[in-house]
């Protein structure tokens, strides 16, 4: 199973020891449904920022003195800083850096390719990305409505390329697999999604999903997998198209959308050369966002993730 986040009082004691460490968006909410949800877990917990304004920026050491206006001074390392200078405390970057920055990011540049335009470290940048990755997950609609498509899909390594061992033993392909599996909703009129990282593909687990967020009376497309028969019962509208019959779309009645998000969703993972199993959930939620804003010019996007961060700001 999944893993749930460290606590806050976990994590602080992680960070007070040397180094700045911004931990991984790592607070993954189980649904009563058992499906994984990446919520920002500053709001879930209800905790306070990581680093405040009042923590070092350098060594993490909350005890600083006030100097001069707008200057603060670290008890430990006795090191200064001027607090407004940084749009998220803790990452010695001002607004300016974190443009360049998100530029580069959402051209999918490499940490590398990022230090040619910036002059952030190596470590700023990997905790750089690991908050705007964090941004991307909290930036989902909540609810969707009218006609919806829902699917679902397996995330893992091929298993060509997996030991001889665990060649030999082999799996189920499709249902029932090994893999990571993903369950998806998209939304027509808008054409946003919502995917959730599941523990399994029952019929508890993605009732409660389809409960929570696709409105009532919504219209819902999806395959002839059977516990998508009973959405009527819960006050759905429901059609399916039965792959198995080599029918994949009739007029209206497809979720080829879906489908086709998969496969965008897939040829990026892929990009990155593996993933580990407790990130993946993070990873997913970037290509989400990346597809739900993938209409908005690349200004836009930057200013929509500056506000997101803006948050962290605390
Ligand atoms: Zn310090």
């Amino acid at each position: 199973m999944f893993f749930i986040g460290q606590t806050y009082a976990q994590r602080r004691i992680q960070n007070t020891k040397g180094k700045v460490n911004i931990l991984p968006p790592a607070i993954v909410v189980l649904c009563l449904c058992g499906a994984v949800d990446v919520e920002w877990w500053r709001i879930v917990n209800n905790l306070p920022p990581i680093m405040s304004r009042h923590h070092c920026p350098y060594c993490v050491y909350a005890h600083t003195w006030s100097v001069r206006r707008h200057a603060r001074k670290c008890t430990r390392c006795r090191r200064e800083w001027v607090p407004s200078r940084y749009l998220v405390h803790g990452v010695r970057a001002d607004e300016r850096a974190w443009k360049v920055f998100l530029t580069c990011f959402l051209r999918y540049r490499t940490v590398e390719g990022v230090r040619l335009h910036t002059h952030q470290s190596r470590p700023t940048i990997l905790k750089m990305s690991a908050l705007v990755r964090t941004a991307m997950a909290d930036d989902v609609p909540e609810v969707l409505q009218g006609t919806v498509e829902v699917d679902e899909t397996y995330i893992g390594p091929q298993w060509r390329n997996r030991r001889w061992v665990e060649r030999k033993r082999g799996t189920k392909k499709g249902r029932g697999t090994e893999k990571q599996a993903v369950f998806g909703i998209r939304e027509r009129a808008r054409g946003i999604v919502r995917t959730f990282l599941v523990p399994n593909v029952q019929k508890r687990t993605l009732m409660a999903l389809m409960l929570r967020h696709i409105e009532r009376g919504s219209t819902i497309y999806s395959d002839a997998y059977q516990l998508y028969q009973e959405t009527p019962k819960e006050g759905y509208v429901h059609d399916f198209v039965d792959h198995k019959q080599h029918e994949y779309g009739r007029g209206d009645v497809h979720s080829n959308g879906m489908e086709g998000f998969w496969g965008v969703l897939k040829r990026r993972l892929k990009t990155t050369g593996g993933i580990k199993r407790d990130r993946l959930s993070v990873y997913v939620a970037e290509e989400t966002w990346r597809y739900n804003n993938r209409t908005l010019s690349e200004t836009e996007k930057i200013n929509r993730l500056i506000t997101f961060l803006k948050v962290f700001g605390g």
